[in-house]
């Protein structure tokens, strides 16, 4: 059968890699659904897949995922297709969370309740959710494991992924719809979102500008690099789905890299990088930021062979070509 794959949010930084993956394979045909969200530029998504227009393999829709109509013309060519979702539309960041927490809801609760609900009408095979270590919370037992059922979210953000979790849980129980969630940490690598530390720090210090660190550098991330998450979303799409009778298959699986790095670690490594000291500005911890982030990754790794390999260092000297490359092109525009 023919199989398709419908991403969501696929002009974004993450689904625009998965985007890569895939039509490197050849085996699928790809479509992507996104809004163009003025979170960073429309020309750095449009960019991000420029490199597959006119690939009979890949289409593009611009539109939203709230869109009832839209939802419709997506599923319409998708009969007689084996065909995967991958939902990573959504509002993203902690922060900005907490001063619109309505416009978080409606998107990223209303808006996955819609997909799923178009979803089951269209019998698709499998749903993927991309959901976020931020659900844990204030959780205080690391590294953070799928079973933890005490949840201590501190934004809108984190509250309304865990929603969307649990909409797509409802849908394997009451309607059959296979599904996954894949709860991805601090995800960095060429094409990062310019909001996130990891861009907004390499342009900065190189840039001789001050970075804002908020605390005392203690807090600590577990940075996983946008290949692994890539690879493991591959695994998620082709791991075996067999739910209970009259059921759909449905589990939750971190994506991290199961290893932490304070603040003040992650600022020296880019220093080294970029051969320049960072000029700090040190303001207090913000409403709605972790201390620290923790992946326990031995359910993916079971689940479907996930086993993330890239070290820190590496993945930023990665970043930091593609940083280089995306201006030297962008200034010969
Ligand atoms: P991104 O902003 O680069 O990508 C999200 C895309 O969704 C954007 O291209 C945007 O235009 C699109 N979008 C937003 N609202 C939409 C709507 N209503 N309809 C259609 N498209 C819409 O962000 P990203 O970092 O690639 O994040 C992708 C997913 O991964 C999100 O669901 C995010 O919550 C999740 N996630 C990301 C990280 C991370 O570290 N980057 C960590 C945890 C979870």
């Amino acid at each position: 059968m023919e199989k398709q794959v419908i991403i969501t949010g696929g002009a974004g930084f993450i689904g625009s890699h998965l985007v890569d993956r895939l039509l490197d394979e050849g085996k699928r045909h790809v479509t992507v659904l996104d809004n163009f969200h003025a979170n960073y530029p429309k020309a750095v998504k449009e960019n991000n897949l420029a490199r597959h227009v006119g690939n009979p393999l890949f289409s593009i829709v611009e539109g939203d995922i709230l869109d009832e109509e839209v939802l419709d013309r997506i599923f319409s060519g998708s009969e007689g297709k084996a065909v995967t979702v991958v939902h990573l539309a959504a509002l993203v960041g902690v922060r900005p969370s907490l001063d619109n927490p309505t416009d978080y809801h409606r998107v990223n609760v209303t808006g996955t309740l819609k997909l799923l609900e178009k979803a089951r009408m269209a019998r698709i095979s499998h749903f993927i959710l991309a959901s976020s270590s931020s659900v844990y919370g204030d959780l205080k037992e690391v590294p953070w494991k799928e079973s933890a059922t005490d949840l201590k979210p501190i934004s809108p953000y984190a509250a309304s992924k865990i929603a969307a979790e649990e909409f797509t849980r409802v849908y394997a129980r009451l309607h059959g719809l296979n599904a996954t969630v894949l709860r991805f940490f601090t995800v960095y690598g060429p094409r990062q979102r310019p909001d996130l530390a990891i861009h907004s720090f390499f342009r900065k210090i190189d840039q001789g500008l001050p970075i804002q660190q908020f605390g005392d550098g203690g807090t600590q991330r577990d940075y996983t690099h946008v290949d692994d998450i890539v690879t493991g979303m591959r695994g998620a799409m082709d791991r075996h789905l067999q739910g209970p009778d009259e059921q759909g298959a449905f589990d939750i699986f971190n994506l991290g890299n199961s290893r932490t790095v304070a603040l003040r670690d992650l600022i020296g490594s880019i220093e080294r990088q970029l051969g320049r000291k960072a000029l700090l500005e040190v303001l207090p911890e913000q409403a709605g930021d972790v201390r620290e982030t923790h992946a326990d990754v031995e359910k993916a790794r079971a689940g479907f062979g996930y086993s993330p390999v890239t070290e820190l260092a590496d993945g930023l000297a990665d970043f930091q070509r593609w940083l280089t490359a995306s201006d030297l092109e962008r200034s010969a525009d």
